[in-house]
Parts: C-alpha cells; sequence; structure tokens
C-alpha cells in the first residue's frame, strides 16, 4: 500500500516549512530492493568496465561543482548550517570525496597466494549487489558522498535513506547522478522515517550491506534487524564523545590552540560525532586556556545560518534544543560553573540558538562527562600526569576521534596510542583528507573504515579462487 503519509521539511533557522516530501512507505522498499537487484543483475553497472564507472562519477563530480551553490543552500536551509561552512567545507568535501573514489577504483589490484607451482591461487572483491545507506541530517551530502562514492565505484546498485529532515541535497544528487549518465535504478533516494523507511531496509533480505551514520542508539536497533534477517554486513558510524588533550607546553600553538579547540568543539553547533567536546588541560594552563577558549567561545556569531557572516546557526529541531539546555542545566546541578555560554541567543522566531557554552570544575561523577551532547557544548577537566589524561580520555564508551596538543614527541606518540580511539589528531584537530581512513572503535562503531581504499573493502566481499592445473 502507497502510503499518504509526508515528511514537512522545515528551516531550523526560523521553522518555516521548505517542502512536502512523501515518506517511502515499507511496501515500497520491497518494491525498489527487488528492482535493484534485476537492475545489478542485468550488468549495466556491475559489468560495465571499471573506466566507465569511473567516468560517470567523475561527471557526477563536475555537475556537483555546477550546482555547488544549489547543494550548499539545500543543507544549510535542512539542517540549519551555517552557509559558509557548507559552501566552504561540506559541499567542496563531498565533490572531492566523489573525484577521489572515482579516480582510486580501478587503481587496485588482487593478490595471489604463495601455493604450489600446479596452483593459482588468488582473491578478487565482487559487490555485494543490493546495497542501503541510512544517513544523519548533520553532513546530508557529504555524508551521502563518503557512501555512494565507494559503494557505486564497486558496482552495486545503492540505495539511500536520507534523514527525515533533510532529504533535498540528497534528492538533488539522485538527479545528478543520471544527468551523469548512471544507468536508472542504479541509485535510489528512498526519503522516509527512520522508524518505517530506514526500519525496512535495515530488515530487507534483498540488502547485503547496510552503512549507517547516526546515533548508538538507531546504530543498536539496525545490526538488530539486520542479525534477526539475512545477517546483511553492517557498517556503523556512531557517537562520540571525543577528548581534546593539553598537555603542558599547549600554548606553544599559539591562537593554532584556541581556534582548533573552538571548530571542533562547535563546527555545526558542535551537532558533529566527531566533536572535540572534551577538553582535558594540564592543571599548569588550566585557568588560561578556560580563560581563552571562553572569549574565543563569546565572540563567535551565532546567527541566521543563511547570513554568510554566522559561525554558529541555530541546532536543528526544539526537541535538540531542549535536550541540550536539559543537559546543562544538569551539569549545573552536578555542581559545574558555566564559563561562558548556557542560555539560548533570540536570533529568529521559530528557531533555537544556543549560544557556545563552555563548562569547568565538573566532579568527575558529572553525567555532561559521559554523554553525547550534540550541541554546542565543551566542557574542561584538568589533570597532572599523562596517565591520568590518557585515563580521563578514555573514559567513556565512545571511541572516535581525538587530539594531543603537544610539541614533546614522547608525550604525543604516548597519548596518541593510550587513547582508545579510530583517530587521534596531534597538534591540530582533524579527520585528515581523503587519504585517511575514518571509522569509530568501541561504541562508536565497527565494520570498516569510510573514506581511503579501505572504503571499497566495506562495500564489496572477497573472494578466494584457487585453481589446480
Ligand atoms: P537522530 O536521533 O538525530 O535523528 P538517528 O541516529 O536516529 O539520529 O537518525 C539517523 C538516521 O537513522 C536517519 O536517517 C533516521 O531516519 C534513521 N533511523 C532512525 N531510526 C531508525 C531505525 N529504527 N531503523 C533504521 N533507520 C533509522
Amino acid at each position: 500500500m502507497p502510503t499518504t503519509d509526508t515528511l514537512v521539511i522545515r528551516n531550523p533557522a526560523d521553522g518555516a516549512e521548505l517542502a512536502r516530501i512523501p515518506v517511502t512507505a515499507a511496501s515500497e522498499v520491497a518494491w525498489h530492493t527487488a528492482d535493484a537487484l534485476e537492475v545489478h543483475r542485468s550488468g549495466v553497472w556491475s559489468s560495465a568496465p571499471p573506466r566507465a564507472r569511473a567516468a560517470a562519477l567523475l561527471r557526477l563530480a563536475d555537475l556537483m561543482q555546477r550546482d555547488a551553490e544549489t547543494l550548499a543552500r539545500l543543507d544549510s536551509e535542512d539542517a540549519g548550517k551555517p552557509i559558509t561552512e557548507c559552501r566552504e567545507n561540506d559541499v567542496p568535501g563531498a565533490i572531492e570525496s566523489i573525484r577521489w573514489f572515482a579516480e582510486a577504483l580501478d587503481k587496485q589490484y588482487g593478490r595471489v597466494s604463495t601455493t604450489s607451482s600446479d596452483v593459482l591461487a588468488f582473491t578478487e572483491r565482487e559487490p555485494f549487489g543490493v546495497v542501503a545507506a541510512i544517513l544523519p541530517w548533520n553532513y546530508p551530502l557529504a555524508m551521502a558522498c563518503w557512501k555512494l562514492g565507494p559503494a557505486l565505484a564497486v558496482g552495486n546498485a545503492l540505495i539511500l535513506k536520507p534523514a527525515d529532515a533533510t532529504p533535498r541535497s540528497t534528492l538533488h544528487l539522485a538527479a545528478l547522478a543520471e544527468e551523469a549518465g548512471i544507468p536508472p535504478g542504479v541509485l535510489r533516494v528512498l526519503p522516509g522515517t527512520g522508524a518505517e523507511t530506514g526500519a525496512a531496509l535495515a530488515a530487507d533480505p534483498i540488502v547485503e550491506a547496510i552503512s549507517f551514520t547516526g546515533s548508538t542508539t538507531t546504530g543498536r536497533k539496525i545490526l538488530t534487524a539486520a542479525a534477526a534477517t539475512n545477517l546483511k554486513r553492517v557498517s556503523l558510524e556512531l557517537g562520540g564523545k571525543s577528548p581534546q588533550v593539553l598537555m603542558a607546553d599547549a600554548l606553544a600553538f599559539g591562537d593554532h590552540l584556541i581556534d582548533g579547540l573552538i571548530e571542533a568543539a562547535f563546527l555545526t553547533a558542535g551537532q558533529n560525532c566527531t566533536a572535540g567536546s572534551r577538553i582535558l588541560v594540564h592543571e599548569s594552563i588550566h585557568d588560561e586556556i578556560v580563560d581563552r577558549l571562553s572569549r574565543a567561545a563569546a565572540e563567535l556569531t551565532v546567527g541566521d545560518p543563511s547570513d554568510a557572516a554566522t559561525q554558529i546557526g541555530p541546532v536543528i529541531d526544539a526537541v535538540a534544543a531542549d535536550r541540550i539546555l536539559g543537559a546543562i542545566d544538569t551539569a549545573v546541578a552536578d555542581g559545574a560553573r558555566i564559563a561562558t555560554g548556557g542560555v539560548e541567543v533570540p536570533v529568529v522566531q521559530g528557531g533555537r540558538y544556543i549560544a557556545p557554552t563552555v563548562l569547568t570544575e565538573l566532579p568527575a561523577n558529572a553525567e555532561v562527562l559521559r554523554t553525547e551532547i550534540f550541541g554546542p557544548v565543551v566542557t574542561v577537566q584538568r589533570f597532572g600526569t599523562r596517565d591520568e589524561a590518557i585515563a580521563l580520555a578514555n573514559a567513556v564508551d565512545y571511541g572516535l576521534a581525538a587530539s594531543v596538543w603537544t610539541k614533546d614527541i614522547d608525550d604525543a606518540l604516548a597519548v596518541a596510542r593510550g587513547i582508545r580511539a579510530g583517530l587521534v589528531s596531534v597538534g591540530t584537530y582533524s579527520e585528515g583528507d581523503m587519504t585517511v581512513p575514518f571509522g569509530g572503535w568501541r561504541q562508536s562503531g565497527f565494520g570498516g573504515a569510510e573514506k581511503s581504499l579501505q572504503a571499497f573493502a566495506q562495500w564489496s566481499r572477497e573472494k578466494a579462487i584457487w585453481v589446480q592445473s
């Protein structure tokens, strides 16, 4: 039965309605996966020469470049992200990822095993067939492209389920893919809710691999659905509570340090799985860091995301705003001091804007130190020794990203190696470029890296072939 439900897309900046988009019902999901399987088996994409697939993906990247301003505006409006962030970071990054995967796809080689002279044993990678990705709302286009690039490059038929609030850039991407000559049916975008469309994909028996970026709670549901049905491969990119460790000499980085701390904590209003939301500072520089960080946070421009000067836009919706403000209240009740922020900022009627917030003097058992806030809130804690810093860094269930700020090579390596997380940067806070694998540990996820050559492995499976003569 086709659904009559619709997603009402609203601009988080002011609550204005932007679009109404039909929800893809579970029965329609089943139709699409069956149809996608036929397209895959036809070989129109899966058997196309790798150079032809690469050429189509490069054309897609060119078309995204042509429509870059439209794509930036769609993400800014749907997600409430500052337009400058979309123009300078998200959209160029998304285009770059498609180009990178297109260029890399035919530059990989298989493996031949060492065997006897009458045997040839080798491995090949094959696409799964029909695969799916369930996307978050904080980087709608970029996450679509991190998954689309390698999934299509290796020859799968891909279904994208954008987040409920942010489907429009993904729909535009699908139109560009068609214009680029990617055969019809190879890429489908099925907008809908998580409970209906997302859950149907996670449980679908035809979908053989699913990649998810979002909350740890939803990741568990997807893993459970996959386990209960066809044991599809699951890759999870989940939440985080990422530490930034400032050793005693960190001030030697000058303004770069404060800029890095601010960007790590407050990019996309802190609604970022890699947000560096826990600052751990050597006690000798604690007060100076709190002072400089608070002043820099207070200077950030909170405003309408369509304004190019805005650095902090609204949070995604009222539920998120209430949750974030509630977490700040709980922290204060636990004994925290608000060094700056902690309040809503009246920017535009209908939007919910929260001032960049720095919390200090937290007792070790404060809830805010363990729970992902997903908002513009950063905590500062002191440590005395390197071992204490590592212990604090690891005192959460997550393990996505981290940074270490020191010029001492021994400290840098000891902390980087001591932190249980998938990505640690030193003297900066960065995910690195497309060559760097991205993926969390522990409750931040598993199932293979995104970006880098390793992403191809996430979207394909290895077959060993043994030939005896
Ligand atoms: P948030 O709570 O911020 O919306 P989620 O992790 O729940 O974050 O959402 C990320 C994506 O997961 C969205 O595309 C959403 O529709 C989808 N989703 C939510 N619940 C489910 C579910 N039970 N099964 C599959 N996908 C889901």
